[in-house]
């Protein structure tokens, strides 16, 4: 019996996946907590995946769909190694931009709650790793350690010509940034010249920094990949946070848990074609959904 309806809801993953109209009606996820805590509790090793909705839920914006822009531009048209090489001060002031925002932002109740959650589990034998999409490294500043940022980090560079990658928290990058990338649409370009833009301080290098982020059309990095991929096999549950399960790369990661025959339960505001294929889906805003999902049960005794 469980084997049919765990083949069935793999099926329906596929099929959406594929081909939308070939949808088998299922029946909903649960939303029962005390159900999601039962196994919560028995959970050894728990990978949650999180996406922008825990950092928008900061305020972090996203520079995506509607209304977000940043002068006349999205993400998409900035976040491309084309757009660098064309105008690396351009995308250069649109990351410094990023980085100042976030000295306003503070991690949410969702980031507190999987952090607390990992240092209270490790200490009793268990795991929790966070694979997320997110660069923003609001997941670290609440205390989360084992962390795996497939998108790569605002707050890290790459040399263009050595490839070192280095933390970075300069607040500005560099002084010709200072007071550069305001959003305003009527803002003008800073221009400036590549010399002045950040460089490499390995010795003897010199060479043009850039953000040390998957840009779009570029390919992700196969160690922290591999990683993600190790833990995904690995864990006993997985949850979805903040992001829709039909794109990457819950869409990519979250469906072949729930085929594999490992709960997989999603916090998000809304429902996605997915979400039919999880054992639970908890909607609504992740800082109220997500604390009382993962706080202390009653039989840690640690
Ligand atoms: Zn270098």
């Amino acid at each position: 019996m469980i084997v049919s309806r765990l083949t069935c809801r793999a099926l329906t993953s596929h099929l959406c996946a594929g081909r939308g109209r070939l949808r088998v009606e299922m029946t909903r996820p649960s939303s029962d907590l005390a159900e999601f805590r039962k196994i919560f509790a028995k959970a050894q090793h728990i990978a949650i995946i999180t996406g922008s909705g825990v950092s928008a839920e900061s305020g972090v914006p996203t520079f995506r769909g509607e209304g977000g822009y940043w002068r006349k531009w999205q993400a998409q048209d900035l976040a491309t190694p084309s757009a660098f090489s064309r105008s690396p001060s351009l995308v250069w002031e649109f990351y410094h931009y990023r980085r100042e925002v976030m000295l306003s932002k503070k991690p949410n109740a969702a980031h507190i709650a999987i952090a607390e959650c990992e240092t209270r589990l490790s200490k009793q034998g268990r795991s929790v790793v966070v694979i997320t999409q997110n660069i923003d490294e609001l997941h670290r500043r609440a205390g989360s350690k084992n962390v795996l940022e497939l998108h790569g980090s605002l707050f890290k560079t790459r040399c263009t010509m050595c490839g070192n990658v280095a933390v970075n928290t300069k607040s500005p990058i560099c002084p010709a940034l200072e007071g550069k990338g305001a959003p305003d649409p009527k803002a003008e370009d800073a221009r400036i010249s590549v010399e002045n833009l950040p460089r490499c301080e390995q010795s003897g290098c010199n060479g043009l920094l850039r953000p040390n982020v998957v840009w779009f059309g570029e390919t992700l990095d196969s160690d922290v990949l591999t990683a993600a991929e190790k833990e995904l096999d690995m864990c006993d549950l997985c949850l979805v946070v903040g992001t829709s399960s039909i794109v990457y790369p819950a869409g990519m990661f979250a469906p072949q848990v729930a085929a594999r025959g490992v709960p997989v339960a999603e916090f998000n505001m809304e429902d996605t074609p997915a979400t039919m294929s999880f054992r639970f889906h908890f909607a609504g805003q992740c800082g109220s959904t997500l604390p009382p999902a993962l706080e202390r049960h009653e039989t840690e005794t640690i």
